[in-house]
């Protein structure tokens, strides 16, 4: 069994990107963060740690909790409208008055570096993406970097969210992968997985891929970043899985700083269709 090293490749790219970047691009991320969850604000740390990395300018805008939804578009719209901004990211997950679709839609396209928006997830569907859903990227990223072969394989996808589920199963299947997509309703769970040569989690919920749902050789892939007893750890039972699998992602440590990777390679995409 081999470990992916997120954080390696997650570095490298970061690398490439303050290369290209050295050049001139002087991109400025603006996160807008409503309320005081206090994982975002981790989160957010990370983001702006990785911006100072790669030569870009960050900048944290914090709002109340009880925000309107009047107020948060007001900022939004001054940042669409700032030339100094080139990147827009309001951070997940928002207080449930506000209405999260109304939100991401209204982040200007060519700023939407998180690609959550209906123009840029609809570019990226028909495979036309520039801006690239973070996380989903950040797992192909993996993929790719470690060489494992996608084409023609059987990746199965646990979780359908608009944030990593669909879209990555949407990228597997630009990939030439014949996709599975499960979800809370799927019977036979651990059958369906256990089908899989490339398997990803993206759930939210603590060691629920067991070791029965693993065929030995597989490629796991934990997405999951769940909390308890305030150590983090993923949707994967590592210990369980470990031995039987050809490739796993650890927790933390696997998708997570790739995540952030990717945000910088939007930046920077960003910035570039602005110039
Ligand atoms: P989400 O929006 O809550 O979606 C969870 C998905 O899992 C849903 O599609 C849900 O099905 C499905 N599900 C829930 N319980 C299930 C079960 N028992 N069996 C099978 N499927 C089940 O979550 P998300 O935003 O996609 O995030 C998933 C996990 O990834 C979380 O732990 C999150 O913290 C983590 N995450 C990590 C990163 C990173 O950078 N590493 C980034 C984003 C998210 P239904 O659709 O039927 O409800």
């Amino acid at each position: 069994m081999a470990i992916i090293d997120g954080k390696a490749h997650a570095a490298a790219i970061r690398q490439e990107v303050k290369t290209q970047a050295a050049s001139g691009a002087n991109a400025h991320l603006v996160v807008v963060l409503v309320g005081e969850d206090p994982a975002s604000k981790v989160y957010i740390r990370g983001k702006e740690k990785a911006c100072a990395e790669v030569g870009f300018k960050s900048t944290l805008i914090s709002m109340p909790e009880t925000s309107t939804q009047e107020e948060v578009l007001a900022v939004i719209e001054k940042l669409n409208k700032d030339p100094d901004v080139t990147g827009i990211l309001v951070q997940q997950p928002f207080p449930a008055h506000l209405d999260k679709n109304k939100i991401v839609s209204f982040v200007a396209p060519e700023k939407d570096v998180d690609c959550l928006g209906p123009c840029n997830v609809g570019l990226a569907a028909m495979g036309q993406g520039k801006l690239l859903q973070c996380t989903p990227s950040g797992v192909i990223g993996l993929l790719e970097r470690e060489n494992i072969e996608i084409a023609g394989k059987h990746a199965v996808v646990i979780g359908r969210s608009d944030i990593v589920g669909k879209p990555l199963a949407l990228m597997l299947l630009a990939k030439d992968a014949t996709v599975t997509i499960c979800h809370s309703r799927t019977k036979n769970l651990a059958e369906v997985c256990r089908r899989a040569d490339i398997l990803v989690a993206a759930v939210g919920r603590a060691r629920l891929v067991t070791a029965d749902f693993v065929k030995p050789g597989a490629v796991v892939i934990d997405v999951g970043m769940n909390r308890n007893e305030k150590k983090l750890c993923g949707d994967v039972d590592y210990d369980a899985v470990k031995d039987i699998a050809s490739y796993i992602t650890p927790v933390p440590g696997g998708v997570g700083p790739m995540t952030i990777a990717t945000l910088m390679q939007n930046c920077l995409r960003a910035w570039e269709m602005q110039k």
